[in-house]
């Protein structure tokens, strides 16, 4: 059975962009005559907000895209806001520690930055593991004066999974990536571990989602593996972009939600999003339910796409 998800954060109304993802993750889904699952992704307490996480799937049903598990659906792999999961979290960072994959950093931000060698073509850190390799002495004395983030240590492993969309894909975690942070210093759980938990728990067979997090997908097969769940299949979709080269962020208020939805009705939306991932070759009204027996992967483009009007 396959099963695929919306994971947004509620951090703010969603813009064009997300809604694309959302739209091909929907797709793909009923196409299929999968289930859809909606989990709010509000690990964030300083950005994430309950009436942004109402905005947003009001949104999603403005617009025809509908789940069947999840927030506000309910089903039997809740709580479905990552914020009622620390729980959940805990367990699974208990069994990597469990491991031995998982050591205090008390590094600051400066040291951070002073050990990591350059990411290769993506300008990310890979952090070099100095706080591996502190004495316990040394250890004892950072405890008593700072409270630490907690890594894990990976394998020195090339991961390699085929996307659906990018096609063959290759890391070595330790040369690409290196030891990343599971949970922060003020106790927060790490997007890393709480997305890999819980789309393993809540048995999500694809994810579709934008490219920017394709350099997240080894580590998080990674972590599927060290804790025994099954991986789901993932395709990354091109990111939209603003006509001076820009990715849309939230910040790109002119084409958020609340803009968006005074200027379009739902159809004239779905369609402009169609025709701009490559679904149709004119964007003619219609809605996602419509769109279903045009939908085909084949169709839809790889590279980023430039939004010039909406
Ligand atoms: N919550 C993430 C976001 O809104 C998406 C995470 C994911 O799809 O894995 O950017
Ligand atoms: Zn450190």
């Amino acid at each position: 059975m396959v099963k695929g998800r919306f994971a947004p954060s509620p951090s703010g109304r969603m813009h064009l962009g997300n809604l694309c993802s959302g739209l091909l993750a929907w797709l793909s889904v009923r196409s299929q005559g999968g289930t859809m699952l909606l989990r709010m992704e509000d690990l964030d307490p300083d950005r994430c907000k309950e009436e942004y996480a109402v905005q947003v799937a009001r949104d999603l049903e403005w617009l025809g895209l509908d789940w069947d598990e999840g927030y506000g659906a309910g089903g039997p792999n809740g709580p479905y806001r990552q914020s009622e999961r620390s729980d959940i979290y805990a367990a699974a960072f208990e069994t990597l520690r469990g491991a031995g994959l998982v050591y205090p950093c008390y590094c600051t931000r400066a040291e951070r930055l002073a050990v990591s060698a350059p990411h290769p073509g993506e300008g990310e850190a890979v952090y070099g593991g100095l706080c591996r390799r502190r004495a316990p002495e040394e250890l004892a004395e950072l405890a008593a004066t700072r409270r630490p983030a907690w890594r894990v240590a990976v394998s020195d492993r090339e991961i390699s999974f085929v996307d659906g969309l990018q096609g063959p894909v290759r890391e070595n975690l330790v040369q690409d990536c290196g030891d990343f942070i599971i949970r922060r210093s003020d106790g927060v759980y790490a997007y890393q571990l709480a997305v890999t938990v819980d789309d393993g728990l809540m048995g999500v067979t694809e994810v579709v989602r934008g490219r920017d997090l394709l350099a997240s997908t080894p580590r998080q097969l990674w972590l599927l593996e060290e804790l025994g769940l099954s991986a789901p299949a993932y395709t990354h979709v091109p990111l939209l972009l603003s006509s001076d080269g820009r990715r849309l962020s939230k910040r790109d208020g002119d084409l958020d939600l609340s803009v968006l939805r005074e200027k379009k009705s739902n159809r004239e939306l779905t369609g402009f999003l169609a025709c701009l991932c490559g679904l149709l070759p004119s964007p003619e009204p219609l809605s996602p339910t419509e769109l279903i027996p045009l939908f085909s992967w084949q169709k839809v483009k790889r590279e980023s796409l430039f939004v010039t009007s909406c």
